[in-house]
């Protein structure tokens, strides 16, 4: 419908009287005209277009028609402000941290479609204010099982603990679910899967257990390895079938340090559909989720046993949550907290920055720690490769380094075999000109997984803060980053060589090799942050939390980047996905029993 018929159609239609307010009767009736409008406003990363449905002068409806904000994160939050304005009637809502200019972004864009419905400025004054943090009404609650922690683990355990029959309650101390889970590019490692034998590509359970043993230098505990090779198929079904989680029929990645291709990816290539669903999943079967809630304490009694969880929330109120069969830690890693990565390893002081999400600050540790619970590899701590070296945060247009983009320094040699361990990238990228190095490819790798294009809000934002640039040769490459033009020509040309003999004589590169020869080219500067804690709480195969004593502490369970042994040295692309849902689900299947 254009313009003019719509708003033709919004005045036929009946024009009815309705408070604005949420204290009806106090505030003066305003008049809002039944129809479907459109604002739009400036967010963090690009404008937000929003359309607002008015039905029986109530807004009925609000849909993000397109927005450029942190993906995953822009999202969910935007969702939550939404639902608040729509069950309250109003746009005098708070904003969420972490995504606050996305919230007033898409609040301003609602109040210029409410204009055009008939409210005026002073109108939303006069609107109720709208508080996303509401006092809990019990401050004692009590449950079968508590899980800290609203990740990817977390939602996991909720979802098979509450499948087993229990009542269940999850902490999360952010605004919004999702954790590292969220930021995540949503890739699982799963051998034998439909995509694999859609392509033909041999793999086994066996192959999956000794590359990711091998992958984080044997040092991970074989037992645990084999629960997670084991059980990636299964879980993977679980996703598919149970949950509807939706991964990409035609991609499989080949993450560094794996012997194949073995890698599905969620739809959008993004953590987001993973955490959409599982909350989905979770909110349907009738878990109770208590945002903006920070696990404090266990609560033990005097056989030792973990009965509860001690919380508070920026209420400043003192809750207790009971948990009559036990309590699953899934607070995630500790890269966000720098004193306590000096602490286990004083190599990644501040000089760091992360991808992770604020929450990870290492917080389940310290509270499993206080009730006894032994610790592992605390320092084996793992950088990424290829983030954005002004932000830290994660790059997922350079996963065209999957799909074949060469590594070269300022000097323009390739100086590491890109197909490489993220730990070894990293140290190889720490030790070059500025510690930083060079991303390129051209056509042909950019044709196998179009990453410019799945990510293009990432792309754009690289090219307008020049971390990115798209040439027409390799000269104009090396000369934006001043890079030294003729090394890097020579490097390409060598390189161009090796892929037309079928072997990557100087790095013995793995997978398939791809020319870079076909302009537009592409160069991305990227830096290590940090990225995964792979030490943490000991658990055994059932997700049991261990003591000093080498036995289970009864009531406590854990799963996911809280743990530590499942990876050894070094986490291998695609293996923390499959860790929290495989024993995630361990996790909230014994809790019950
Ligand atoms: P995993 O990948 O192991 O599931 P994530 O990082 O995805 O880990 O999720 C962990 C979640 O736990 C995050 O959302 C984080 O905010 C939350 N969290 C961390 N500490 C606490 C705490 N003390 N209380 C409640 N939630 C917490």
């Amino acid at each position: 419908m254009n313009k003019f018929k719509k708003i033709v159609a919004a005045l036929l239609l009946v024009t009815l009287v309705f408070a604005i307010s949420g204290c009806a009767g106090t505030k003066k009736a305003k008049v809002l005209t039944n129809g479907t409008y459109t604002g739009e406003a400036e967010g963090k990363g690009g404008v937000i277009k929003v359309e607002l449905a008015v039905t029986e002068g109530k807004i009925s409806k609000i849909d993000v028609k397109e927005h450029h904000e942190t993906a995953g994160i822009g999202d969910l939050a935007m969702k939550e402000v939404s639902k608040a304005i729509i069950e309250n009637q109003s746009v005098n809502v708070d904003t969420i941290s972490g995504a606050t200019i996305a919230c007033e972004g898409l609040l301003k864009a609602a109040k210029g479609a409410l204009k055009q419905a008939g409210a005026k400025d002073e109108d939303f004054n006069n609107q109720k204010k709208v508080s996303l943090i509401q006092p809990e009404k019990e401050t004692e609650q009590s449950y079968d099982v508590v899980i800290i922690g609203a990740g990817g683990a977390g939602l996991a355990a909720a979802v098979e603990a509450k499948q087993s029959g229990a009542k269940v309650v999850v902490l999360e101390k952010m605004p919004l679910v999702g954790g590292n889970t969220l930021v995540s590019g949503g890739g699982l490692n799963v051998p034998n899967s439909p995509q694999q034998k859609a392509k033909n590509i041999q793999d086994s359970v066996q192959s999956f257990y000794e590359d990711t043993l091998k992958g984080g230098d044997s040092k991970a505990n074989p037992s645990l390895v084999k629960i997670l090779a084991e059980n990636a198929l299964d879980a993977s079904k679980w996703l598919v079938d149970y949950v509807k989680v939706e991964f990409m029929p035609d991609r499989l990645q080949q993450f560094g340090g794996h012997s194949v291709p073995r890698a599905l990816i969620a739809k959008g290539n993004h953590g987001t559909e993973l955490i959409e669903k599982l909350t989905i999943k979770a909110k349907e079967l009738g878990v109770d989720f208590k945002m903006n809630t920070t696990a404090k304490e266990l609560m033990v009694d005097e056989k030792g046993k973990i009965v509860g969880v001690k919380a508070t929330n920026p209420l400043k109120q003192e809750l207790t949550f009971k948990a009559n069969k036990g309590v699953v830690m899934a607070s995630g890693g500790f890269g966000s907290n720098v004193e306590m990565r000096k602490k286990y390893n004083p190599e990644f002081d501040e000089k760091y920055l992360t991808t992770d999400q604020p929450g990870t600050t290492g917080d389940g540790i310290i509270m499993a720690e206080k009730v006894g619970a032994n610790l592992t590899q605390m320092d084996y701590i793992q950088t990424y490769p290829t983030c954005n070296p002004e932000t830290g945060i994660i790059s997922y247009v350079a996963n065209s380094r999957f799909d074949g983009a060469i590594l070269v320094n300022k000097e323009g040699k390739r100086f590491v075999e890109e197909m490489e361990r993220r730990d070894v990238i990293s140290k190889g990228i720490l030790n070059q000109t500025d510690s930083v190095a060079y991303l390129l490819w051209g056509q042909e790798v950019e044709a196998v997984g179009n990453m410019t294009k799945v990510h293009t809000d990432e792309y754009n934002k690289m090219e307008k803060s020049n971390v990115l640039y798209k040439v027409n040769s390799i000269e104009e490459a090396a000369k934006v980053f001043k890079i030294d033009v003729d090394t890097m020509k020579a490097t390409v040309e060598r390189y161009n060589k090796f892929v037309a003999e079928g072997k990557d004589k100087d790095f013995n590169r793995r997978g398939q090799i791809l020319s870079i020869e076909k302009g537009p080219f592409y160069i991305q500067k990227v830096k290590p942050s940090i990225h995964h804690t792979m030490g943490g709480i000991v658990i055994d195969e059932n997700a049991r939390v261990i003591n000093k004593d080498g036995k289970p502490i009864e009531g406590l369970f854990a799963a996911g980047e809280v743990t530590g042994g499942i990876h050894g040295t070094n986490r291998l692309g695609g293996n923390a996905v499959t860790d929290v849902i495989v024993f995630g689900k361990i996790a909230g299947k014994n809790v019950v029993k």
